[in-house]
């Protein structure tokens, strides 16, 4: 089904995410079979160190496991993309001697260095490669978080006030919901997909909460998909408001669907502070 945006998006990129959500959730399906959810107290890391969950709780990774993820995936990516499968292929030969036990810490802490000097080794697309990585490791990511999910969502912003940054896996994040059942807003993390609150009128980069110079963005027609906006920092994050619509949204698509609204936002001069 097409979905309806204010600004056409290219021809079947929605379509390519969504095939990759479902292929993500197939995998994480099979590795759930050989999985057993540390018992860890997600409430208590947030509220004592200040550090992400994934900082302070070492998660197995098999690198075996990863690797095969890693190649289904590339796989993948060929059919679904084949305009892609001649750098796909080169990235296929080179994997062979690529560190895997290092790969998942480097895309998670945004090592750009490393990749772009493992690109150059083997002469592969640098983005190509780091969208390979990091995909890959979503399906792990996602079940590592997914027994602690409730606690996340029930903790509040009281225990964790980095509004921005993933309490499980420290990503970035410039998204939220409004909950269609209470009005809640929550961020969502599209690595790992766990939720955490913060409050409605709130900037997620400063902290400010002047309901006087926090505002929205929003498209004529469109009154669901929010920008906030903040006078302090020059912030913008974007938000879906379930309750106008009455639907619970999938945050992973819809925050690809709305990039008219990061569009919107960054001509009028505001910033998702990305890299800060
Ligand atoms: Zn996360
Ligand atoms: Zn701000």
């Amino acid at each position: 089904m097409k979905t309806k945006t204010p600004v056409d998006l290219p021809e079947g990129y929605l379509d390519f995410y969504k095939n990759l959500e479902s292929w993500q959730n197939q995998q994480q399906i099979k590795l759930k079979k050989a999985y057993a959810p540390a018992p860890v107290d997600v409430v208590k890391i947030m509220d004592h160190s200040k550090r992400s969950v994934m900082q302070s709780v070492d998660f197995e990774l098999d690198t075996q496991m990863f690797q095969e993820v890693y190649l289904e995936l590339l796989k993948f990516l060929e059919e679904a993309r084949p305009d892609t499968a001649d750098q796909i292929e080169i990235i296929r030969s080179s994997s062979e001697q690529f560190a895997f036990e290092a790969l998942p810490v480097r895309v998670l802490e945004g090592d750009g260095g490393y990749f772009a000097s493992l690109a150059q080794k083997h002469n592969l697309a640098e983005e190509l490669l780091i969208f390979t990585v990091d995909h890959a490791l979503r399906p792990f990511l996602r079940l590592w978080a997914a027994p602690y999910r409730t606690a996340f969502t029930e903790a509040g912003f009281e225990v964790w006030d980095f509004a921005a940054v993933c309490p499980f896996c420290a990503t970035k994040s410039n998204f939220s919901r409004i909950r269609v059942t209470d009005g809640r807003r929550f961020m969502f993390c599209d690595r790992c997909f766990t939720e955490w609150e913060t409050p409605n009128v709130y900037c997620i980069h400063c902290g400010n909460a002047n309901p006087y110079s926090i505002s929205f963005l929003t498209v004529e027609g469109f009154p669901a998909y929010q920008a906030y906006i903040c006078a302090e920092c020059k912030g913008y994050s974007k938000s879906f408001d379930e309750r106008q619509k009455a639907i619970r949204i999938d945050p992973f698509i819809t925050n690809l669907e709305t990039i008219y609204l990061d569009m919107m936002a960054q001509e009028k001069g505001y910033t998702s502070h990305e890299g800060s």
